[in-house]
């Protein structure tokens, strides 16, 4: 089976032709949204510029099929709503680490991890590839707990303060001269929150909760959870993992901090590039 834009991102097998707003609207996704993206078509002497797409109702793209799209819209959705409603909500007053606590009232943690992952296959251009079939069962299959998160991403959280978004897909940030690959995984975020799904565990998100655990309880189980969240800005078109824009520069060049893109083998697919989006107003 070959995956590109005409298939599915979670059932792999039928037409992707339901327009999804895979952040939903129904948390912020609407209005007028710009988005900013590397266009290829610019490309003058091997550097690409940005072009931009203007969507008038929320940002979507074809990546699901009608079934998959309902079964996240009816059971999954109004989860992760409740979720965001009670972090727009909180008090977010930070301690000298930046963090402030988030006390989460009868969420369903299950459903909250299945829209999640639902968004991770949505923001991916990717072929077969083994990494994402359970990710697959697991948004699929409503009921379906995750039993050993050693086959998942971490899942990572933040609140997001500036009213710009990005979505960045599948990708390895390393340096050329250091050690180590800092990151690999994908992003995505819009206001209030980021979510970081990391393939990578060096610490470099210790600030951040990792809510992967999530995926252990069952469909139906409610629970009252306490976290600490960081107070971020997407400031860069550059992934999360790349660092802070004041240091971008010194990182390219002292480090030689580079991003590898996962580059799909269906051309055809959305150039796999991090994407910009801004909203007049990206409030729930
Ligand atoms: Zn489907």
């Amino acid at each position: 089976m070959k995956y590109n834009q005409r298939h599915c991102h979670v059932c792999g097998e039928k037409i992707a032709e339901s327009s999804e707003h895979f952040i939903p609207q129904a948390v912020g996704n609407k209005g007028p949204v710009k988005l900013w993206f590397l266009d290829p078509k610019t490309k003058q002497n091997g550097i690409s510029d940005y072009s931009h797409i203007n969507y008038t109702d929320g940002f979507f793209e074809k990546k699901l099929c009608p079934k998959c799209n309902n079964r996240a819209g009816r059971k999954y959705n109004n989860a992760f709503i409740d979720f965001i409603n009670q972090l727009k909500n909180s008090a977010k007053f930070v301690d000298e680490d930046g963090l402030f606590y988030l006390n989460l009232k009868d969420v369903y943690p299950l459903r909250i991890m299945k829209i999640l992952f639902n968004m991770f296959l949505c923001l991916n251009d990717f072929e077969p590839q083994e990494i994402w079939k359970p990710i697959q069962d697991f948004v699929k299959n409503i009921k379906l707990s995750i039993e050993d998160i050693s086959k998942f991403p971490d899942v990572y959280i933040y609140y997001n303060q500036s009213d710009f978004g990005r979505i960045s897909p599948y990708c390895s940030v390393i340096e050329l001269w250091g050690s180590s690959k800092v990151f690999t995984g994908s992003e995505v975020a819009w206001n209030p929150i980021g979510i970081v799904f990391s393939f990578t565990n060096n610490g470099q998100f210790e600030k951040m909760p990792n809510i992967i655990s999530w995926g252990k309880y069952d469909f139906s189980q409610k629970r009252n959870l306490q976290l600490k969240i960081p107070k971020y800005e997407v400031l860069s078109p550059y992934p999360f993992a790349y660092g802070d824009p004041k240091f971008i520069e010194y990182d390219n060049n002292k480090k030689g901090k580079v991003y590898l893109l996962h580059v799909p083998n269906d051309l055809e697919s959305v150039a796999p590039f991090t994407r910009l989006l801004k909203g007049r107003k990206f409030q729930v």
